[in-house]
């Protein structure tokens, strides 16, 4: 059996997934990693956005994955624009053709409808993976058995540990993100109180996640929790708009990429919209 962890950028699995991931590597499984961007813009420093932290951030993933017993080997990454993981043809195109190389029967993905952390990135990355498992079957080398969501409102199966302090281990090693990981440390905390006790059993903690049946039936909220999440969503915290995926100058294939990238997604907003 192969595990597929996917996410949109190098430090959301240590957040989510990282004893599930821990107990499956311990146990000799075979799990892999697939990133979809290397996080380019996970800075307040203009100077640092673009491939100078690509890089520092590809090295975090890797230490932190290595933690959690999967090889550097095994961490991937596709060339998608941080900022810019939308839910596009070429999108859907991409993360195809991975799960054709590495031709896992599970994989895992962000919860893309009952989500409490509206990160755009997040929710397309769950987005394209259902895509794909609910209607590309037939297209794929090697069908995919189940999908489930990490980072779940609404789970249907709880991944139960006592000791918190392992998984924040390896989110530790994304050290470049420290400045933002330390607020979202309370919110790691209480995602992982074990609120289940009757069903899961006297663990102090979870980790949520909602496996996803092949047909429609459950998978998006009521219209009204839509609603609220769809205000939730435009928070600047958790979706910054345009401004923040921005380069002031340069003329690296990259900054070009970015340019290109706003004028098709951010076509009217100026620097600071
Ligand atoms: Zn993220």
């Amino acid at each position: 059996m192969k595990y597929l962890f996917i996410s949109a950028h190098p430090d959301d699995l240590e957040f989510s997934c990282a004893n599930l991931i821990r107990y499956l590597t311990s146990k000799k499984h075979s799990v892999e990693i697939l990133c979809l961007t290397k996080g380019e813009f996970g800075t307040y420093d203009a100077e640092l956005v673009g491939p100078s932290l690509a890089k520092v951030r590809v090295k975090e993933l890797q230490k932190a994955a290595k933690i959690n017993g999967v090889p550097q080997e095994k961490v991937h990454f596709a060339d998608i624009i941080d900022g810019f993981l939308k839910f596009t043809r070429s999108n859907i195109k991409i993360v195809k053709e991975w799960l054709n190389q590495i031709q896992p029967d599970i994989i895992f993905a962000p919860e893309a409808y009952y989500a409490y952390y509206w990160q755009q990135d997040h929710i397309n990355c769950g987005r394209l993976s259902h895509y794909i498992f609910s209607s590309y079957q037939k297209e794929l080398v090697k069908p995919i058995k189940s999908l489930f969501f990490y980072g779940t409102l609404k789970p249907n199966f709880c991944w139960p540990f006592n000791d918190l302090t392992l998984g924040k281990g390896s989110l530790y090693q994304h050290k470049s993100q420290l400045y933002f990981l330390k607020w979202m440390i309370p919110f790691y905390s209480i995602e992982k109180i074990n609120f289940y006790r009757k069903k899961v059993g006297k663990w102090n903690y979870v980790e949520p996640y909602r496996r996803i049946s092949k047909k429609k039936n459950g998978l998006k909220p009521s219209i009204f929790i839509q609603a609220i999440l769809g205000i939730i969503s435009h928070l600047p915290f958790f979706n910054p708009t345009g401004a923040r995926y921005y380069v002031s100058k340069g003329n690296s294939s990259f900054a070009f990429t970015v340019r290109k990238l706003r004028s098709i997604y951010y076509p009217k907003k100026s620097k600071y919209t």
